[in-house]
């Protein structure tokens, strides 16, 4: 669990955010008073791999009476998580490989990740951190705090922080604030990113003192920015409008990541919508990610050539604005690179071929310079 209340803290005195978190589904019991469990001991089994928690708002929005629904599949556990693949991997973007410090990846030269704490409000079912999230890990300690915040002034060179985890939202605000004001102490950083699920499961927890928090510490060169992770466009339902436009008037900059997800979204029609849902809400659409090589998420994968396909289909369909990149993340912590679909074919010196968005072949002729 998240937190932990002082004796004689009562429910009531929770704000809303506090209390869906401990109405979330997290036994086996809670879950089926939604849905049957066909074979308990191995459903035991998943879930020492990977915790439930689905929180109310997202049971809400979940047809529990359709295993195929996009939001079940997401969310409730599957027996098909037990099947591991040679190729999937613990650590399967090498976090721990770029580790100098405990709770710090430092990949890329100008920017370090920083895990805050490894809960979340709601587990995802295709989770690629699920060796850290996946079972009650403790987050940082004060002295890692200090060692992070040392670690990162002896690089001048990094100017910007992603607060990840797990989820750093579920932290109590004054957590939040914490870890601002100590990042907000060191010059080099301009940019410090938050990567949450919270707009999309637990809307709620985005409160109006949480907003003024992320808004204190942030001025005109020092934005604040939020990477939410909306997968599909029912996930985008009037609550998560409301506290978008709540960010967006506190001017904080929100941007959206994807997995590529069988089943969920695997077809233009449903990304065309959810980039274009995203975009009308404010949120600008950035990756489209390739699922990571999980251990127990192979059922989740689409083929790395259909996805390739699927952008070139969504070239002519969906407005640039829109329109994210589709990324691969290299497992072993060498880092990410975009995927894109061959327009552009070399002939001779001069002379290409191209395909245009509406798949006509055309002949480019480049002016020699
Ligand atoms: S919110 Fe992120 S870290 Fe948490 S379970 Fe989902 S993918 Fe994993």
């Amino acid at each position: 669990m998240p937190f932990a209340f002082a004796d004689g803290f009562k429910f009531s005195d929770m704000e809303r955010w506090q209390q869906e978190l401990q109405q979330c589904i997290r036994t086996l019991d809670k879950l089926e008073t939604h849905v049957p469990t066909k074979n308990r001991e191995r459903m035991r089994e998943v879930l020492k791999n990977m915790r439930l928690s689905i929180t109310p708002h997202t049971a809400k929005l979940i047809d529990f009476t359709n295993p195929n629904d996009p939001l079940f599949l997401m969310g409730v556990p599957q027996e098909r998580e037990l099947t591991v693949t040679p190729e999937e991997l613990v650590d399967p973007i090498g976090d721990e490989a770029k580790s100098p410090i405990p709770f710090l990846t430092h990949r890329y030269k100008d920017r370090v990740l920083i895990y805050a704490t490894f809960s979340c409000s709601h587990y995802c079912r295709f989770c690629f951190r699920r060796f850290k999230t996946g079972a009650a890990n403790p987050g940082p300690s004060s002295d890692d705090v200090n060692r992070i915040c040392e670690y990162i002034v002896a690089h001048p060179e990094v100017d910007e922080v992603i607060l990840t985890g797990g989820d750093p939202l579920t932290l109590l605000d004054a957590q939040i604030e914490d870890w601002l004001r100590r990042l907000r102490e060191i010059p080099t950083i301009a940019r410090i990113r938050f990567h949450t699920r919270v707009p999309v499961n637990l809307p709620s927890r985005i409160t109006d003192n949480l907003v003024t928090v992320l808004d204190n510490h942030q001025d005109a060169t020092h934005p604040i920015f939020l990477v939410t992770h909306f997968n599909h466009p029912r996930e985008i339902a009037t609550e998560n409008i409301e506290v978008i436009a709540k960010l967006v008037r506190a001017g904080v900059v929100i941007r959206n990541q994807s997995v590529l997800l069988r089943g969920v979204n695997d077809n233009v029609a449903t990304l065309t919508q959810l980039f274009k849902s995203l975009t009308n809400i404010r949120v600008v659409p950035y990756y489209l990610h390739q699922l990571d090589l999980a251990r127990g998420t192979n059922h989740f994968r689409v083929p790395l050539e259909q996805g390739i396909e699927l952008m070139r289909e969504l070239q002519g369909n969906v407005t640039g604005i829109a329109l994210p990149r589709y990324m691969l993340d290299l497992p072993g912590g060498h880092g990410k690179i975009p995927l894109t679909p061959i327009f552009l074919t070399k002939q001779a010196t001069g002379t290409w071929l191209a395909e245009g968005p509406f798949r006509e072949q055309l002949r480019y002729d480049e002016p020699m310079v």
